[in-house]
């Protein structure tokens, strides 16, 4: 009997978690692939336990604005609906000054971090990177700088003539403060190559995320799911994680980000589902916070799943509830309809509606105030 039917099973190897047992690749595969009630719920009710145990009551969220730079991008990933071509009516590019304006907005709404993420503009190079960053520094000093992923800044690199790592020292000197964990999207490459095929390899993302943590940069660590790939390779890549982290210690939180399908590619072309069911997205959190023992935070990403489900996710192992994002294009241009910013006022109701309290963080996690 499969474990996915085997209630007293499931039942079992979550006690066994519990007393310290950590889940093989097998076994998490087993537990994501529930589909009962009784299970599904005994694994939420297992990671919201482990939740409490590693990181106690409270609900973290940080005051942060996103800032797109540009939407023109050499890739087209089958998952995005944000990226344009130059020549087209809604492509964008904000100057220099208008970075620093922006920043400077950010800061007057009294945000701790400014996260930048933008499509691989044909005329980036690592330079660009860099001066993004002193722009969002001069109109935002002392904001911290959540900026570039591992594909951006294997772009940058290859632009410039620079290793990776001289890329991240040039960032390193222009405020940079830690990395986004995105590009990860699903860390195995035949999906890979179905889905973002113009995108790192997976030994790439996983080399510079590592070059990043040893030079004392943290980052994220997101997974994309939803898109067509296997229980087994949600699994895989949940390993890879794993590994990363037992090794480095670079990571920060783990962010699922569940598939927006609406005006993608890959779903318009029937090459993928209508993103995750609220099952998986139950799971794939709950899962996540009994396989990564070695993450501290676990995150319910509302502009993915909106403010109820996230509510359900923080009974599911979730702790943080992310940002306040104030201005968001990628997952509303990829026909997201949870909104572009969700104020601090209700995430308190959100949070005092499970009686537990809302600390606001940084973004490495120390405590706002
Ligand atoms: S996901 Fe990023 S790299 Fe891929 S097409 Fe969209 S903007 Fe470009």
């Amino acid at each position: 009997m499969s474990l996915e039917h085997d209630l007293a099973g499931v039942v079992r190897l979550l006690d066994d978690v519990e007393d310290g047992h950590r889940l093989s690749r097998n076994e998490a595969a087993g537990l994501l692939a529930a589909t009962t009630g009784p299970a599904v719920h005994a694994i939420a009710a297992a990671a919201d336990r482990a939740r409490a145990a590693r990181t106690g009551e409270a609900i973290t969220f940080v005051r942060n604005q996103n800032l797109n730079v540009t939407n023109l991008c050499v890739n087209r990933c089958g998952f995005c609906g944000f990226s344009r071509r130059k020549g087209d009516p809604d492509a964008f590019r904000l100057s220099l000054d208008d970075v620093r304006e922006a920043a400077e907005l950010a800061r007057s709404r009294g945000v701790t971090e400014i996260c930048t993420v933008s499509g691989l503009a044909p005329d980036f190079t690592g330079e660009t990177y860099a001066a993004i960053l002193e722009a969002c520094r001069a109109g935002a000093p002392g904001v911290h700088l959540h900026a570039g992923n591992p594909q951006e800044i294997a772009y940058g690199a290859a632009r410039s003539g620079w290793t990776t790592a001289e890329q991240l020292e040039r960032l390193r000197e222009a405020g940079l403060g830690s990395l986004c964990g995105t590009a990860a999207e699903i860390l195995v490459d035949p999906v890979r190559r179905r889905i973002c095929p113009g995108k790192v390899p997976t030994a790439e993302w996983v080399r510079i995320i590592r070059e990043a943590h040893g030079m004392g940069v943290r980052s994220t660590a997101t997974i994309l799911y939803g898109v067509g790939e296997s229980v087994d390779d949600r699994v895989e890549h949940l390993s890879v994680l794993r590994e990363i982290q037992d090794e480095t210690g670079g990571f920060t939180e783990f962010v699922p980000l569940s598939f927006i399908h609406q005006n993608t590619p890959l779903y318009r072309a029937g090459k993928a589902p209508a993103g995750a069911t609220g099952r998986e997205d139950l799971l794939l959190t709950a899962v996540a916070r009994l396989f990564l023992d070695n993450f501290e935070h676990v995150q319910a990403s509302w502009v993915k799943v909106g403010t109820k489900l996230s509510s359900l996710l923080l009974l599911a192992g979730a702790d943080d509830l992310g940002g306040t994002l104030y201005e968001e294009h990628i997952t509303s241009a990829a026909g997201g309809t949870g909104g572009s910013y969700l104020d601090p006022a209700e995430m308190e109701r959100i949070a005092a509606d499970l009686g537990r309290p809302l600390v606001e963080r940084t973004t490495l996690y120390g405590r706002v105030g």
